[in-house]
């Protein structure tokens, strides 16, 4: 059994062959959007539809497999969930990367500050990278 499989075992999903190769594109891309998914899935499922793709993606983001990453300006991308992070965002390339970085104090802060109780600590710095620069 590979780690795709485990993966959606703990999650309570079925294991279906499209949802093992959903994963193992994210897993590659580390961050994609839906459409270029759907280009590489295709190559190995030439059947399958846009919107059973957005299907599969959305009950994996329900059980918290998959994470949605909201990218301003543009289509949302998605990874395999993992250790809390943030993002930086190429705004040339559209390259989203990860970013080793503690939003604790500042969460903190914010919520000491303004009362909100946040859920959603998702940061996404953009700018130019060093190879559009
Ligand atoms: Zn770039
Ligand atoms: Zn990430």
């Amino acid at each position: 059994m590979n780690d795709y499989m485990l993966l959606l075992k703990e999650h309570n999903l079925k294991v279906t062959p499209q949802r093992l190769g959903i994963l193992t594109i994210v897993g590659n891309a580390g961050h994609i959007s839906i459409e270029d998914l759907y280009t590489y899935i295709r190559k190995d499922f030439n059947s399958i539809s846009l919107a059973t793709l957005y299907k599969n993606i959305n009950f994996m983001v329900e059980v918290n497999l998959l994470k949605e990453i909201k990218v301003p300006n543009h289509k949302s991308k998605y990874e395999i969930v993992k250790k809390e992070h943030s993002h930086m965002l190429c705004k040339k390339c559209y390259k989203l990367e990860d970013l080793e970085l503690s939003l604790h104090s500042l969460v903190q802060d914010a919520s000491k500050k303004s009362g909100y109780l946040f859920d959603d600590n998702t940061l996404v710095l953009s700018g130019i990278c060093p190879h559009c620069q």
